[in-house]
């Protein structure tokens, strides 16, 4: 039978503030409850001890806690770990930890499967099941901080888990805001990244909602090759992306845009796609990270030589691109960019 109770992780603090406040509670007892939930990360209301006794029976009887609960957990030969976890009604939900120096940065999920289809990617070969709610993307970071080796902190999040984020854009502001609310995650706006294959009319919401980081899965600078890569660029072309990110008041210099680009071998790895890129995105402060793309059994794209990769680089770099060529990390255990794809081990 499944538990009729709501979550309480759907609640946003100014939404549990009003509840509240509407039977006859405290409205400041939200900012305690989000604080023993996703500061603390003590999910029995039983252990809340500044919450009234009374009001902690009543959290317990009325709300459910926990959204997704484990399903597998896998450790990559350099330290990424991928979460597998499951909500109510079975869906598998993805996150991936990348521990990095100092930094330990958690990739977050916000649907289950992908309606875009990316060609490369693996999640995209899924198809769509549905949106994630507010309660099952919080709770990526939960369980995920469960997975943390002890000293080590949650320090990044990014939204480029599987699906498009702009896509379920209501509840990945209300995560975001949990993220950064200071009696929650209490996380920076710049240690926080949405990243989109280019939702155009979603941009501006997302922008003015929420003061983090944009990251643009570009990967082609025209549109022949964008509608092969990216089909949702036959709907958003590359000009009406391109000149929308040109014109937000809230992007500049101190708020550049991070534009992915998964280099594919002998796809999109030429010196001339690099000019190219150069070119379209000039005028627009912003950053390009480079991935090499991670080989997975529903692609035949390839990764480009390392020397194919530093060249594009390069080539990008003489033309005046501040450029990040990244490492794939996680790829022995499909946690890599592209690669998630919720299976079940055999
Ligand atoms: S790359 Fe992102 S937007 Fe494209 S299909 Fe994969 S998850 Fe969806």
């Amino acid at each position: 039978m499944p538990d009729p109770r709501p979550q309480l992780k759907d609640q946003s603090i100014p939404a549990l503030r009003t509840r509240f406040a509407g039977s006859g509670v405290a409205p400041w007892r939200a900012e305690q409850v989000a604080r023993w939930l996703y500061a603390r990360g003590v999910e029995d209301p039983a252990a809340w001890t500044d919450l009234p006794q009374e009001l902690r029976e009543r959290l317990a009887d009325e709300w459910q806690i926990r959204a997704l609960e484990w399903d597998a957990l896998e450790r990559s030969a350099d330290g990424t770990a991928k979460g597998r976890l499951r909500a109510a009604d079975g869906a598998l939900v993805e996150a991936v930890l990348i521990p990095e120096g100092e930094r330990t940065t958690l990739c977050v999920s916000t649907q289950v499967g992908c309606p875009l289809a990316c060609s490369f990617c693996a999640t995209g070969a899924l198809g769509f099941t549905r949106n994630l709610t507010l309660a099952e993307i919080v709770d990526q970071v939960c369980r995920m901080k469960e997975a943390l080796a002890s000293g080590q902190r949650i320090t990044n999040v990014v939204f480029m888990g599987m699906g498009e984020p702009l896509l379920n854009l209501p509840r990945v502001i209300e995560a975001v805001r949990l993220l950064l609310h200071p009696k929650a995650f209490a996380l920076g706006p710049r240690k926080v990244t949405v990243s989109t294959a280019g939702v155009v009319p979603r941009l501006g919401t997302l922008l003015r909602a929420v003061p983090v980081n944009l990251a643009v899965s570009l990967h082609a600078a025209n549109d022949a090759l964008r509608d092969v890569l990216v089909p949702i660029n036959r709907r958003f072309p590359l000009d009406l992306l391109l000149e929308t990110l040109r014109a937000a008041p809230e992007l500049g210099p101190r708020r550049p845009v991070f534009f992915e680009w998964t280099l594919i071998a002998g796809v999109n790895d030429a010196p001339a796609d690099a000019i190219e890129l150069a070119r379209r995105i000039r005028g627009i402060p912003s950053k390009v990270n480079l991935i090499p793309m991670n080989a997975h059994a529903d692609s035949s794209y390839r990764p480009p030589s390392p020397e194919a990769c530093s060249r594009f680089a390069g080539e990008l770099m003489r033309h005046g691109v501040i450029v990040t060529l990244r490492r794939p990390r996680g790829a022995d255990i499909d946690a890599a960019c592209g690669q998630l794809a919720a299976r079940r081990s055999a």
